[in-house]
């Protein structure tokens, strides 16, 4: 069978609109299960005591094994893309579910060295351990690195919690906290507010920034938009690439908080939602909104999410900071001439781009 280039794009936006579906149902799922996130102040550092860090994507595995450490005196932290987990009722009423430790996964060999405890990787996005922590380290679900104890499906978690026991107190060391849990429904609760805030010119536009975080140096793009949107600007943000500027005061627009962290990845479907909403608040399609979307890419989760802004007509993308392997001149024409997709560039210069609205 032939396939032209028009297929190819019907076949990539498909998979836009099932992984749209699938963010949906994962949503629904979370939600039914865990409640919906609020608003959440998440203490980071360590707290004294013996403590597993939990990284990752997988909710059910943090809530098995919060089931497992109960009474047993080991503190539970989370890692990377297991933060918006602080925001879920479920999930925030275990008491030792204690903080957040550490950034996003590129950073994890110094971080996991660091943390003295267990440390439990579930689904994607763990690196080859060093020999400072490969005998703490356990996998479980369809993560598993070789040399390393894997936790079977049975999610019996007994030897990780023997292991934090046996490795004894963390030190009583705080850091500065960072708030989560801006689900779509936390947001759409302030949104008669956010609209009257935008009709009264008091907010002027919102910029979603977010996505898969990496290693390279030229990811201080995204620090750098977030400090210079201007401050009457609020910032919606996702995935793990939020780690580049969550940890700054930003403030709030008449309490309305000016960066609101909406969770893993997978939340992209809550920022869908939010987009939605005000696109039928303000009479208008979401490519008249006053959104600017720009995308840290990575080559993993991001390419699904890019797929389902597509697959939904969002225009003006910018994704960075460097072009997906996939994007040859022809696709990157394809993508510019039907959605104006465009590569990020110079910060103050896409900024000034964004604030005119394109
Ligand atoms: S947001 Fe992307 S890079 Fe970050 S942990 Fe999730 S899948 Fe990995």
């Amino acid at each position: 069978m032939d396939f032209d280039l028009d297929d190819h794009i019907r076949m990539a936006l498909k998979a836009g609109e099932m992984n749209l579906k699938a963010m949906d149902i994962l949503d629904q799922a979370n939600t039914e299960h865990f409640g919906d996130p609020e608003p959440t102040e998440v203490p980071t550092g360590t707290v004294k005591g013996p403590g597993i860090l939990v990284t990752g994507h997988d909710l059910l595995d943090l809530e098995e094994l919060l089931k497992q450490t109960e009474g047993t005196g080991v503190n539970v932290y989370t890692h990377g893309e297991m933060l918006p987990a602080h925001g879920y009722p479920e999930l925030k009423k275990y008491g030792h579910l204690v903080g957040n430790y550490g950034g996003a996964w590129q950073r994890q060999k110094k971080e996991f060295d660091e943390f003295g405890g267990a440390i439990l990787a579930t689904t994607n996005c763990v690196l080859i351990p060093s020999d400072g922590y490969r005998d703490r380290l356990f996998t479980t679900g369809i993560a598993a690195v070789e040399g390393v104890r894997h936790i079977d499906d049975r999610r019996d978690f007994s030897p990780i919690i023997e292991k934090a026991l046996e490795l004894g107190d963390l030190p009583d060391a705080p850091g500065r906290p960072l708030v989560t849990g801006f689900h779509h429904k936390a947001v759409l609760g302030l949104a008669d507010k956010v609209v009257q805030a935008v009709k009264d010119g008091r907010i002027r536009r919102f910029f979603l920034i977010g996505g898969c975080d990496g290693a390279r140096s030229g990811r201080s793009y995204y620090t750098e938009l977030a400090e210079k949107v201007p401050d009457d600007c609020v910032i919606l943000t996702l995935g793990c690439g939020k780690y580049r500027f969550n940890h700054m005061d930003f403030g709030d627009i008449d309490g309305i908080p000016r960066l609101l962290d909406m969770g893993q990845c997978n939340n992209a479907y809550s920022a869908i939602q939010v987009a939605v909403a005000l696109a039928e608040a303000f009479d208008c399609g979401v490519n008249d909104l006053p959104l600017s979307i720009v995308l840290s890419w990575f080559e993993q989760k991001a390419v699904a999410i890019l797929l389902t802004l597509l697959h939904l007509g969002v225009r003006n993308i910018r994704i960075g900071p460097t072009p997906p392997a996939f994007i040859t001149p022809n696709v990157l024409r394809v993508l510019q001439d039907n959605y104006n997709l465009m590569l990020t560039g110079d910060v103050d210069e896409d900024l000034e781009a964004m604030l005119r609205g394109e």
